[in-house]
């Protein structure tokens, strides 16, 4: 079969991967699934992978099949699978774990001993079929398309996580900060609206981002490019906000914590690339919270896709041929996908 790999890291993202032609996968454990990918979401991941930003955290044997936002049909299962059968529609939960260490029985999916993650250590979906296993597979509710919502399997799951914890976090009547409003943000604020009784207040440099961050449920917006972002949430949330979501992670804005929420407020950083340099103090004095984001629970993929198809979170999309897949990857780097880009294998 054909996939789309990685021979080795590169800033070069026009020419980053591959096209090779390639073993389809079987299953070797009695829980393996194999599954013919009909949409592969591209991720800001994957240009961090190809620049080598993951090498210091995961093993990845190189060449290997980039593509962690997987759905489509159910081609083989291994002996022991009995909750799905061939032909059947799922998304595929990015990490495949083995159900018995501790952190499985607690329910921690992410925190796996034993796990594999097709895509960041094993070969991933950008190919016609993927490997992975019974655990990570959830079927699709009737009338969802497995294009339409693969990045759900990532990006959308890693959102919807974030919007879970402010959701038990928050009363009715607190204000929320959405930080940045573009592939991961803009699911996360249709979470949180249909979530949560909250005043969400949307901050983006791009007019784009802060019109849709409007059309999906924010109350207010913020323009960090015209305003003074202290000054403008201290107005809208009078002396500020319960909860901070941080999709875009930069230098800048994992500086908001202090300055924009209230005492006992958490800042969830969901995207990364910057760093956090703030005095000790600032979380001392008021008991502020960095907390990290990790994708999420195989039981929060499944209450996305309850979320999608009662029609609460919808995904902004474009399509892609296999063929462009380099292209994806420029384009993405200079900031040029609105929402997120879906590669569909041959
Ligand atoms: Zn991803
Ligand atoms: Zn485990």
């Amino acid at each position: 079969m054909e996939a789309a790999r990685l021979h080795a890291y590169t800033h070069e993202m026009d020419e980053a991967l591959s096209f090779d032609t390639v073993d389809a996968p079987q299953p070797t454990h009695p829980t393996h699934v194999v599954v013919r990918v009909a949409g592969a979401g591209w991720c800001q991941t994957d240009n961090h992978i190809i620049e080598g930003m993951w090498d210091p955290y995961v093993d990845q044997p190189l060449p290997m099949t980039l593509g962690h936002e997987n759905a489509g049909e159910v081609v083989a299962t291994g002996e022991a699978v009995t909750t799905v059968t061939e032909g059947d529609q799922v998304i595929c939960h990015p990490q495949a774990t083995c159900g018995v260490c501790r952190p499985c029985r607690q329910g921690e999916d992410m925190y796996c001993e034993a796990s594999f993650f097709p895509g960041l250590d094993t070969d991933g979906g950008f190919a016609e079929q993927l490997l992975t296993n019974e655990r990570a597979v959830i079927p699709l509710p009737d009338g969802v398309d497995p294009v339409d919502i693969a990045p759900h399997a990532d990006a959308g799951i890693t959102a919807y996580h974030a919007a879970k914890k402010v959701a038990r976090a928050v009363d009715p009547g607190d204000h929320v900060l959405v930080v940045g409003v573009g592939g991961l943000g803009h699911i996360g604020l249709q979470a949180l609206a249909a979530m949560t009784a909250t005043h969400i207040t949307a901050i983006d440099v791009k007019a784009e981002a802060r019109a849709l961050a409007r059309e999906l449920g924010a109350d207010a917006t913020v323009d960090p490019t015209s305003e003074d972002v202290v000054a403008a949430v201290d107005a809208i949330t009078d002396g500020g906000a319960a909860q901070l979501v941080d999709f875009v992670g930069s230098d800048v804005t994992t500086g908001y914590a202090s300055d924009l929420l209230r005492a006992g407020g958490d800042h969830h950083v969901v995207g990364y690339g910057g760093h956090i340099h703030v005095p000790a103090q600032d979380l001392i004095s008021n008991e502020v919270a960095y907390r990290g984001t990790l994708v999420g629970r195989y039981t929060e993929l499944q209450e996305l896709m309850a979320l999608v198809a009662m029609d609460a979170v919808t995904l902004r999309s474009e399509r892609f041929g296999f063929d462009a897949i380099n292209e994806v990857a420029a384009r993405l780097e200079a900031g040029k996908i609105e929402g997120r880009a879906v590669i569909t294998p041959p």
